[in-house]
């Protein structure tokens, strides 16, 4: 018999359930099985040579497997981020009700004189795959001329080309080949930390050790941000690789998903590309594992289970190389990791110039130094870390603030779209005339989001705008990097790796912004936004400066990127992290219990709590999301996986009491 997980995302049903077992079938095997009224997909997770039930046979075997190494996998993520195995495993599955396109494929049997002038042509054309003109081959094939027969034809991204000059690669710099002889002489587990500037080479690093180790019969991961947003990374992969480079990401179609996840299954491919999901591809004998720009928080999943990626990369790295990469790296990775350094940007140029400009008395969005960089730049990038036109409206009669009907925030006023909206939950409403509740027609626009701040700017520059309102970021960046004088305007988007030649000015409009969130991570991000957008600015022959404005010019984190000081950084947060014993100096784990019924939300999280250790924080209500009321524990242990036990055990049993039934709860590991 089997033990079979169905895929179900209830968290009371858990498996695994018992099944008779067909023919060849062995741990990873994809199932459909009968399961209470209804046929569900289940995996097979276990083998067991009797059972006290009386079994069913299941329906059918979907091929191929799932390899037993992501069997493994789904438990431990289920443990690890206080889950179930079939939540887990659902992430690991193909896309759904996919199968492999095939296409006839015609082969010439013989060159027998007996045809016609057409049918010889055809025939000399020959081998090919079968396309309108199947009935003519069919008709060649009944006499023996022709043999037909179906093979796999892939469905290749659409938008992705490989670039047709292959360049060899180039010379690497000493450091680049000392981090490179260092990743190739790693022991098998080991995990290793790529500290490099801001255009130091470290994709040429990955490059060439991926070379070496699939030269060595291994495979290799490479995860990536959001490849829409760094596309040229996946470019230069496919450039150097070319097809066995599997790429994995959301706006590939279902078929294209399907397809480079069989490739991957099945061997084919050897590379995979992708972000934070790609940590999930069904791949064995993995050799290396790159996280590049490891301190992006993309690489945590939002939904259950609330997997780290970077964390779930080590796992998968177990008998290969972890390399985790960027100019940025978290304080966690630089307490634990071995570093290799790459100190140099690969052209020598140095690094920008940065300075910080002081707005405490400037009153008004661009300090006029900013303002004149701006009017002498070809090039600007110039970063706002938020969207939309204004932050709020209010009346300017009675005060009262447009307010989302299912959030407690405020909405945002998305000008182009003639609409307010809600950055939480999706709401839209449109553009108020006059004041519900008092009827004035005096309404208020308040702050400055990255759609005014372009238009502002259009007045003296062509303005490309990049933020979660682009529909196409891709077109967005390739235009900017064609154009001669333009200035890129958005939030944190135009930081992230891009590599553009030419840009000689970077501004960070409001540095404080990030500083100012209630969150131990604060400081990291200020610091890493800032590095990474002053790590756009001055790599082409022009040079380049960056002007960081801000309320708090003392700031470390501001004061540190400015001076590109990363090690005097990292140094005094890891101290600070240490002193409050945050992480790496301990486990953080957030339960948030929520529920429309009003009151309830908090006695959950009371009852959790109460459940806890003094480890416990909380509750503490959260803002109203999506018409629910919401309520959090937040656990800071030193024992991490005695912590995730207690937590899963506490909200297990909250989850089953009566009187909790109106809560829902997410348990969030490492939130970030
Ligand atoms: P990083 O990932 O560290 O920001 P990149 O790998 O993008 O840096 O490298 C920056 C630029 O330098 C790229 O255009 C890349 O092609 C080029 N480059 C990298 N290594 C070398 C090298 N050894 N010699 C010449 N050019 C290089
Ligand atoms: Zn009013
Ligand atoms: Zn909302």
């Amino acid at each position: 018999m089997v033990q079979v997980e169905p895929i179900t995302t209830a968290r009371v049903l858990r498996g695994p359930f018992d099944y008779l077992r067909p023919d060849g079938v062995e741990v990873g095997a994809r199932l459909v099985v009968p399961f209470g009224h209804r046929d569900v997909v289940g995996v097979v997770t276990g083998l067991a040579s009797e059972s006290a039930h009386e079994l069913v046979a299941p329906r059918r075997v979907i091929e191929p497997s799932l390899p037993v190494e992501l069997v493994d996998l789904a438990f431990w993520m289920a443990r690890e981020y206080c889950s179930t195995p079939a939540r887990a495993l659902s992430l690991l599955m193909p896309p759904p009700g996919m199968r492999a396109k095939t296409a006839l494929y015609a082969r010439a049997t013989g060159t027998e004189a007996a045809v016609n002038e057409r049918q010889a042509e055809l025939l000399a054309s020959l081998p090919r795959f079968c396309g309108p003109d199947t009935a003519a081959l069919r008709r060649l094939e009944a006499r023996g001329l022709a043999l037909l027969s179906p093979r796999v034809v892939r469905r290749a991204p659409q938008h992705l080309e490989v670039g047709a000059t292959r360049r060899s690669p180039p010379a690497l710099t000493t450091p680049q080949q000392m981090a490179v002889d260092a990743v190739l002489a790693a022991a098998p587990g080991e995990q290793l930390l790529l500290h490099g500037v801001t255009g130091s080479g470290k994709t040429e690093v990955y490059l060439r050790a991926a070379a070496e180790v699939l030269d060595r019969g291994q495979t290799v991961m490479v995860l990536v941000p959001e490849i829409g947003l760094t596309p040229q990374i996946v470019s230069r992969f496919l450039d150097r690789f070319g097809d066995t480079v599997a790429v994995l990401h959301s706006k590939l179609s279902a078929g294209e998903r399907y397809d480079e996840w069989l490739r991957l299954r099945t061997g084919e491919a050897r590379i995979c590309v992708g972000p934070r999901s790609a940590v999930l591809a069904p791949m064995t004998d993995l050799g290396l594992v790159v996280v590049d720009e490891e301190h992006d928080a993309s690489y945590k999943h939002e939904g259950d289970p609330r997997y780290d990626a970077r964390l779930v990369a080590e796992r998968r790295a177990h008998a290969g190389v972890l390399l985790a990469g960027s100019a940025t790296p978290r304080p966690e990775s630089v307490h634990r990791l071995p570093r290799l350094r790459l100190l140099e940007r690969v052209d020598g140029r140095p690094l920008p110039p940065v300075e910080i400009v002081d707005m405490r008395d400037a009153g008004r969005l661009f300090h006029p130094r900013t303002h004149e960089a701006l009017v002498d730049s070809r090039k600007a990038i110039v970063l706002l870390n938020r969207r939309g036109w204004s932050n709020f409206l209010t009346c300017r009669s009675c005060g009262r603030a447009w307010e989302c009907p299912n959030c407690d925030v405020t909405l945002v006023l998305h000008r182009a779209q003639g609409g307010l909206s809600c950055h939480h939950c999706g709401h839209n409403e449109g553009v108020p005339a006059r004041c519900d509740a008092c009827g004035s027609v005096s309404i208020g626009r308040h702050g400055t989001g990255t759609e005014r701040l372009a238009d502002e700017l259009s007045a003296g520059h062509v303005v490309l705008r990049l933020d979660a309102d682009t529909r196409d970021p891709a077109a967005v960046l390739a235009r900017f990097g064609a154009a001669d004088r333009a200035v890129l305007v958005g939030t944190q988007m135009v930081a992230k790796g891009h590599d553009f030649p030419d840009v000689d000015l970077g501004v960070v409009v409001d540095a404080d912004s990030t500083l100012r969130f209630p969150d131990f991570r604060a400081e990291e991000r200020t610091f890493a936004l800032v590095a990474q957008l002053a790590g756009r600015a001055g790599r082409g022959a022009g040079g380049g400066r960056v002007l960081v404005q801000t309320l708090d010019p003392d700031a470390a984190a501001i004061r540190h990127a400015a001076h590109h000081d990363s090690d005097g950084f990292l140094a005094g947060e890891l101290e600070r992290r240490e002193l409050l014993r945050y992480p790496p100096f301990s486990t953080l784990i957030r339960v948030v219990c929520s529920s429309e019924a009003s009151g309830a939300a908090d006695a959950a999280a009371t009852a959790v709590r109460s459940r806890l250790g003094a480890g416990a924080m909380g509750p503490a209500p959260l803002f109203r999301l999506r018409g629910r009321e919401r309520s959090q524990v937040v656990v800071k242990a030193a024992d991490r996986a005695a912590a995730i036990t207690q937590v899963g055990t506490a909200v297990d049993e909250v989850a089953a009491l009566r009187d909790h039934r109106a809560a829902s709860f997410s348990v969030d590991v490492d939130p970030q």
